[in-house]
Parts: structure tokens; sequence; C-alpha cells
């Protein structure tokens, strides 16, 4: 099993070193250069698996002989054993045929867990075999940093540094990131948006001096390790819905185009997803993208679901690769233009093929809200603003095939925006209690990559 780089000019690696590695040296994001096929019987025999034995069935075949079988399988039970719900990703019905699947009962409140969780015992197993240590950086906009500290924090083999934009996340966010003790973490507010963040991230990938001297590793959505996690709940929700005999759909809050980019691995994989809705705030980048055929970004107007404030969506390269016919060099024509122009056209062709699988809708602030005080008069169900922004762009696009809208986090995370919306305040789970009287450990930092890049070899030497 080999991976390839969206703009075909590095190295193929294997699953593990796709892993380690992060972003590609040529600038690109690796992808499996031939995604493995599941036929509908090997579809339909998920049905009444656990999610850890489905994971495995699913994962398996892409990861090739990076690990072994009793090892993978090991290692999958542990990435979910500190989850809160027996089934991992249960689904609720919000009406006739609209459902909401729960991606929010991981150890950080959001969907990240499911990968992250994953990566952490991947990258431990692999670094302990090889006898290395790595500098793990993350960029985020709220929840994968968090996610990310849970899963590394205390490891031997890694520091964890995470860049978040100062004042722009929740302080439950805030606060997860910057409580937790462990020598080998590092929070860093950073005085810039999260697309600023992102900058300086791949900045530094792109440094190879600094990436090899501090041996740098990813664990943005960026890395393939996380799409492939994220591909399980597609496969177990659909099965419970009757798939492969039956159809889905799925509308999924959008922002890096990670989560979604691995609901169009799992239907690449032969799982039968009629349409993927991409469901965006009213930073809408990529609505605005497949409406007209511009990729063009603006400013950042913060909002009330700051997980999706984004306007460079890093994933969306992956999709942009197998509509492009797999031309590396084309991508890193758009790349480049995107660079310099801050806009590219994506070509009638590309356009076509996108909008054969992709459907898509937005939400504005007001929006937002209403929906979570409609949804929690319905049917009791609180809704945290990413989930909020999918199902009211979902009740836009319900047909005769089973609605799956993806719930990204918990309301818990945004206790203010929910209570404006709907008059209650969202509880954190009984885990999470005393957060709010722990100490916070956190470096303000300048939107500049020679500041940070000292502050790192510093911090890790
Ligand atoms: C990260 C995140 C999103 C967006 O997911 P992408 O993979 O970046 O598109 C949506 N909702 C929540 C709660 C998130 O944390």
């Amino acid at each position: 099993m080999q991976y390839v780089s969206t703009r075909g000019q590095a190295p193929a690696l294997n699953f593990e070193e796709t892993m380690l590695t992060g972003l590609a040296r040529d600038g690109g994001l690796y992808v499996p250069e031939t995604v493995p096929q599941m036929s509908r019987e090997n579809i339909a025999a998920l049905a009444g698996l656990s999610f850890e034995e489905a994971a495995f069935r699913i994962m398996r075949p892409f990861v090739g002989d990076s690990f072994g079988d009793s090892e993978f399988g090991d290692i999958i039970t542990r990435a979910y054993q500190g989850f809160a719900h027996e089934a991992r990703a249960p689904l609720v019905q919000l009406g006739a045929n609209h459902f909401l699947l729960e991606l929010f009962h991981g150890p950080t409140l959001a969907f990240k867990d499911f990968a992250m969780q994953l990566i952490g015992q991947l990258f431990q197993a692999a670094l302990a075999r090889r006898g290395e240590r790595v500098t793990i950086v993350g960029a985020t906009s709220g929840d994968t940093g968090s996610a990310a500290i849970e899963a590394f924090r205390g490891l031997d083999a890694v520091d964890v540094v995470i860049l978040f934009p100062h004042g722009r996340v929740s302080e439950v966010q805030r606060r997860q990131m910057t409580t937790p003790d462990e020598s080998n973490v590092h929070a860093f507010a950073l005085h810039g948006d999260f697309d600023d963040c992102q900058a300086r991230l791949k900045d530094m990938f792109n440094d190879f001096a600094f990436r090899d001297a501090v041996r740098l590793a990813g664990v943005n959505s960026i890395n393939w390790a996380r799409v492939l996690a994220q591909v399980v709940y597609y496969f177990t929700s659909a099965v419970s819905l009757g798939a492969p005999h039956r159809p889905v759909s799925f509308t999924v809050p959008t922002g890096n185009f990670g989560d979604i980019f691995a609901g169009y691995i799992a239907r690449k994989m032969g799982l039968p997803i009629e349409k993927l809705v991409l469901a965006t705030n009213q930073n809408d980048i990529l609505y605005r993208a497949l409406q007209s055929g511009e990729y063009a970004t603006r400013r950042v107007r913060p909002s009330i679901s700051p997980s999706m404030d984004i306007q460079v969506s890093s994933n969306f390269e992956r999709v942009l690769f197998d509509v492009y016919d797999r031309e590396g060099n084309a991508v890193a024509q758009l790349m480049d233009e995107l660079k310099t122009n801050g806009r590219f056209a994506i070509s009638q062709g590309a356009l076509d093929r996108l909008r054969g699988i992709f459907e898509t809708g937005r939400a504005s602030e007001d929006e937002t809200r209403a929906t979570i005080a409609d949804i929690y008069r319905r049917t009791g169900e609180v809704l945290c603003p990413h989930s909020a922004v999918a199902v009211k762009v979902a009740q836009e696009h319900l047909g005769a095939v089973p609605m799956i809208t993806l719930a990204t986090a918990h309301p818990a995370k945004f206790p203010d925006a929910v209570r404006d919306a709907c008059g209650q305040a969202p509880e954190l789970p009984p885990h999470m209690a005393g957060l709010f009287e722990k100490r916070e450990r956190v470096t303000e930092v300048d939107n500049d990559l020679g500041a940070l890049e000292a502050l790192i070899r510093e911090r890790i030497a």
C-alpha cells in the first residue's frame, strides 16, 4: 500500500512513513495510490459488529504491512476505550428520514477524538519500534488542539506544540489546551486567526532545516491517518440504516474539508452514499467555490461555530487531485495561484465532477441559533453550533434517501452560544469537572515564523 503526493513531486511512502511525515516535501498532501474496495458482501458483513471490529476491517487494507493484525487490533481497542458511549458513534433520530450521528462522546467532546486517539496510539507504537522522538506541531481552530494534547500528553517519544488563534477559541476549548500540566505539552496563543496558524505551520514544514532539526511531525487533518480514522463512522452509521441494500446521504459541517473528505473516501471504497452535503457557516469559501467555480479567500469572520472559521481548506486539495485526473502539476499550479492571488478558478470539467458528488448550503449566525432552538423544542436534542449549521443545511436537502447529519461537538463546549439560542446551559460531563479551577499554562507568540521556530527549539531542548 503506497501513498503519493497531490503535487506529484515527493517520493511515494508506505502508511507508517506517510503518517509520520504529515505534509509531503513538495508541499502536497498524501493520498493512497489506489483506494481499496469494500464489496457489497463485505459491507453487509459489518452489520452487528462492534465499532472496533468494524474499524479494523475498514482500515486494515490501508495500513499494509506497517502494523501486524494483532498489533493494529490492540491499537484500535486502546484508542476507543476512553469513549463514554458503548456504540462510540451512536445515531439518534431527528425526523422521519433524518438522523444525527453523535461524534462527541470522546475524551475532549469533539469528533476530532476519533482520529486523534487512534493517531496517538499509532505514533507511540511506531516511534517506540524505531527508537525515535518527534515534535508534533498542530494548528487548531479549537478542537484539534485539545484532542491532540489529550492523545499525546505524557508520552515519552513526543513533544506536542499547539498553535491556536489568540482570543478566538471558546473558554472551554482554551482551558482544555492550557490546563494539562505534562511537560511535553506546549500551548501557544498566536496573534492572528486560524488561517495564520495554519500558514505558519505549513511554513515550518517547508523550512527543511528546521523540520529535520526538530523532527517535525504533523497531526492536522492533512495527516492521512486522521482522514482514515474518520472513514469508519460513515460505514458504521450507513450500515445501521440498511447499507449496502439502501443508500444514504450525509451532511457534514465543514471547515478544513477533512471530515467530509473521509466521507468521499468511504464512497470511493464502495459505500452507497448518494450525496455528500457540505455545510458551511458564514465563512463560506467552499460553498462559494461549489456554486461559482471560483475558490477565492476572504478574511475570516469569527462566528459562534469557531471550529469552522476557516478560509483555506487544506484537504480540498485532495479532492482536486482526483477531479483533475491525478495530475500533480495541475494541482501544484492551482495552489501556486492561490498563494499569489488568493484565488483560482476550477475548470468546468472538474467542477461538474465535484457537483456530481457534493451538494452544499450555508447557515448564517441567526439561522444557526434558530436551528438550535427549533431542534431543542421539537426533539429535546441540544445541538452545538457546528452541528446546528449542518442540521439547517441538511433540512434543505432531505429526500427519499435517509439523511445522516454529523454532530461534531458536544454542546457543553460552547455553553454561551447554546444558552443564547435555546435557554439551556448544557453541562460538562463529570470527567471534565474542575476545568475552570485548574491553572492555565500558555505562551503568547507573534505571527512570525522566526519567533515561533526559536520558541519551539528552546522548549524542546
Ligand atoms: C474541526 C471541526 C469541524 C470541521 O471539520 P473539518 O474536518 O475541518 O472540515 C466541524 N465541527 C467541529 C466541532 C470541529 O471541531
